[in-house]
């Protein structure tokens, strides 16, 4: 009889190869991972694409802290989302 376990990125039941298996295939271990790493980079100041120094100016709301605001990102990564998505990456 085969142990199933759930995928702790998306929920679905998979069986593991081995024990220590958490994630049903390898793209929902690396967005797990990769939306930790942007968290703590996030808490951190930094830009959550790249790691690097926030150098765009951060708007800050009038005094009062707006829950789920959007991530921003540093200028070079929002160019880079610019050119790479063109005109529809507004917002
Ligand atoms: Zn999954
Ligand atoms: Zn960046």
């Amino acid at each position: 009889m085969e142990e199933m376990r759930y995928c702790l990125e998306c929920g679905l039941s998979f069986a593991p190869n081995n024990h220590r298996q958490k994630f049903c295939s390898p793209q929902c271990h690396a967005r797990f991972y990769g939306r930790k790493r942007r968290l703590k980079r996030k808490e951190q100041g930094l830009c959550p694409q790249c790691g690097g120094p926030m150098d765009w100016p951060v708007r800050i709301g009038s005094g009062k802290r707006t829950k789920g605001s959007k991530i921003s990102y540093c200028s070079k990564c929002r160019e880079m989302f610019k050119t790479r998505y063109g005109k529809n990456a507004e917002g």
